[in-house]
């Protein structure tokens, strides 16, 4: 690939995908949808856009990507998701449907709709470690959206939020080439976080 603009998929079977391909190529890639194996294999990486784990996952299975995202997953390629992304990128998940897959990934478990007693939608300033201008806080836009619940030891928490009752939940995280957020960056007009994960896709070319 060219080290300068990597080709990113953004996995379009459910979802804001628009927004992650505009926000994508603000960050300098070469940005696509992705609906089948063959797309999936002619991009260095994916994102996995907001929207809906349980259908986003029917319509994996229906179109025969999630074997093919699981395999390129296993061999190393870069994958960020957003909130229903997370979701999908979670080893282990709570509150899904019985029936429900993930693509699985970073060793963590992840909670579906976890602030959604407390405020079902709702935006905040996060503090994301590891960002160009860190101490900026990113915008996050929390949409019926996942927590994760615990992390196993190879993954790095980046970003965190208490809850009410006074519990740090992740809300960002990363594991090798795979990175996953609660929240939205593609909806605000702050692109740090793609640029990061572009970032993440030229240093695994390299
Ligand atoms: N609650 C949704 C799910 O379970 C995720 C919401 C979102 O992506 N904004 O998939």
């Amino acid at each position: 690939m060219s080290s300068s603009s990597p080709v990113v998929g953004v996995l379009a079977l459910q979802g804001d995908v628009r927004e992650h391909l505009v926000a994508l190529a603000e960050a300098d890639a070469l940005a696509r949808p992705v609906r089948r194996p063959e797309e999936l294999a002619e991009v260095d990486a994916l994102v996995i856009p907001g929207g809906e784990s349980t259908t986003m996952s029917k319509l994996a299975l229906l179109f025969g990507v999630m074997e093919p995202l699981r395999a390129r997953v296993a061999a190393g390629m870069p994958v960020y998701g957003t909130c229903a992304g997370m979701i999908m990128l979670a080893d282990k998940i709570l509150d899904g449907r019985d029936d429900q897959e993930t693509v699985g990934g970073i060793d963590m478990v992840v909670r579906r709709n976890a602030f959604g007693r407390q405020n079902e939608s709702f935006e905040l300033g996060v503090h994301f470690a590891g960002l160009p201008d860190e101490s900026r806080p990113v915008h996050g836009v929390f949409i019926r959206a996942p927590w994760v619940e615990s992390t196993g030891t190879g993954v790095e928490v980046l970003a965190s939020l208490r809850t009410e009752a006074g519990v740090d939940h992740p809300v960002a995280v990363r594991q090798g080439n795979l990175l996953a957020t609660s929240f939205h960056p593609e909806l605000t007009g702050d692109h740090r976080v793609h640029a990061y994960f572009v970032d993440l896709v030229r240093a695994a070319g390299n």
